[in-house]
C-alpha cells in the first residue's frame, strides 16, 4: 500500500513494507520510518500535512 506525499519528513511517497516482523510504512524518498502513533494516524486517514516542524508539548500522550 502506498501514501503519497505523506512523508512527515519530507512529504515523499510511503510505502508499507510489512514482513513476518510487524508493520512497517517507510518513505521511498528519505527513507524514514514512521512511528507507531504515526503509523497509526496514518491508516486511519487522518490526512495530516507535512508542515514546518512545530513540536508540541504533548507529555504522556498515548
Ligand atoms: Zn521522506
Amino acid at each position: 500500500m502506498f501514501w503519497l506525499k505523506q512523508c512527515p519528513q519530507c512529504g515523499g511517497d510511503l510505502i508499507d513494507e510489512s514482513d513476518v516482523h510487524g508493520t512497517l510504512i517507510s518513505c521511498l524518498q528519505c527513507g524514514r520510518t514512521l512511528t507507531p502513533e504515526e503509523e497509526r494516524a496514518l491508516r486511519q486517514g487522518l490526512r495530516q500535512r507535512p508542515r514546518a516542524r512545530t513540536p508540541l508539548p504533548r507529555a504522556g500522550a498515548a
